[in-house]
């Protein structure tokens, strides 16, 4: 199918239909059978594309036509194929699969600017999580963070971002697994692009396109008080991640610049509204840097600021991605560490887990394959 379908919303295409002299309603079904089977993949050539696999070869599948299921009225798949911008879409740039099964995909957009998308295999072995970009680069300036070092460039569209989801929809169908869950903590900030990131919810959420559902959706933030607040306005039943990862403001903005403008005092207020409006744990991203935020007085300053919230604090282990900004050379905690900084926390009756650190043998950190391919292009 056309996969410039990624990029009109249901109503886009019932007015198209109806414009053509077709009924509306064959929309839905146009676009649920093309969300089901991860749209059409993009279009390849061998010029375009950077193969990095380390693992496995590519498990793209074969270009698809559309699905047999699908009787559509004479005329309208090839109406279809005439919609409008495919030069809007986005083309399979480099792919690595990791030994862990984790896949990372640099997806080329229609101006040449690129993006990460990833596909974390889960325990289960029918299901997969996925982590999708909101924005070219990123203008929060995390010091730690590979995504950053290149600035910010411009927000995704709503479609560019659905065109993530159907990519990793179709690598999970490939290894037999169902794409379960998605993370908005890819490249960018989700909340300084709402607007389009919530029109790609909508889509990836609808029971008519993506049928992912609403609970299976993370939107993760740096901190952005209004767009906390905001997301909470739209009443959405997303789950919110907050990205901490100090427990006070000045190791904070040391970290991360955008600290100086939202202190941690705010940025739990309006995770508590947040909270109290959907009756959900947020949770706290929290990444352990050897020597910077990890010592047994962070952890106890973090238990108390966090107090008798009811939050799931998610340990990040780091993976390093060179010289900062800032000129640092951040290094991951050790386990001991680690381990004794997640016990004080339970200390404290907080529900403290690890999450896994996922394909260290490929460039597992946000932004890390984006610098290479660029550097290598
Ligand atoms: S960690 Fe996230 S918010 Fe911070 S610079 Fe990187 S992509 Fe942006």
């Amino acid at each position: 199918m056309n996969p410039a379908l990624a990029h009109v919303s249901l109503a886009d295409l019932e007015r198209e239909l109806a414009a053509w002299g077709y009924k509306p309603s064959h929309a839905a079904r146009v676009l649920r059978a093309f969300y089901a089977t991860g749209g059409t993949p993009f279009e390849q050539t061998a010029a375009q594309t950077v193969e990095l696999t380390v693992g496995q070869p590519s498990l793209l599948p074969a270009e698809t036509s559309p699905p047999q299921h699908l009787r559509l009225p004479a005329g309208l798949a090839e109406k279809l194929r005439t919609l409008s911008a495919p030069s809007r879409t986005s083309h399979l740039a480099a792919r690595q699969v990791a030994a862990d099964g984790t896949i990372k995909l640099l997806l080329r957009l229609h101006d040449s600017r690129t993006v990460e998308s990833v596909l974390m295999p889960d325990f289960r072995a029918d299901r997969a999580a996925g982590c999708i970009s909101s924005q070219v680069g990123c203008a929060m300036g995390c010091d730690f963070c590979a995504t950053t070092k290149t600035g910010f460039e411009r927000n995704l569209t709503a479609g560019e971002i659905v065109e993530q989801f159907l990519a990793l929809r179709r690598e999970a169908l490939a290894v037999g697994r169902k794409l379960q869950t998605v993370v908005f903590m890819g490249m960018g900030e989700p909340m300084l692009n709402l607007d389009h990131v919530l029109a790609a919810i909508d889509r990836l959420a609808d029971n008519r396109l993506g049928a992912l559902g609403w609970r299976q959706i993370t939107v993760s933030t740096v901190g952005i008080v209004p767009g906390i607040d905001a997301l909470t306005a739209t009443g959405l039943n997303v789950h919110l991640a907050v990205s901490l990862h100090a427990p006070d403001d000045a190791t904070r903005a040391q970290l991360l610049p955008m600290g100086k403008r939202f202190p941690i005092a705010d940025i739990l207020a309006a995770a508590d509204r947040f909270q109290a409006s959907r009756g959900r744990p947020v949770t706290i991203q929290y990444c352990l840097l050897r020597g910077v935020n990890d010592s047994p007085d962070h952890a106890r300053t973090l238990a108390a600021v966090l107090g008798a919230r009811r939050l799931h604090v998610n340990l990040l282990r780091y993976n390093p991605t060179g010289l900062s900004l800032k000129g640092k050379t951040y290094e991951p905690s050790t386990d001991d560490t680690a381990d004794a900084f997640a016990a004080i926390l339970r200390e404290h009756k907080l529900v403290a887990h690890f999450r896994r650190s996922r394909g260290p043998d490929i460039d597992a950190a946000c932004g890390q394959l984006r610098r290479r391919s660029a550097q290598t292009a």
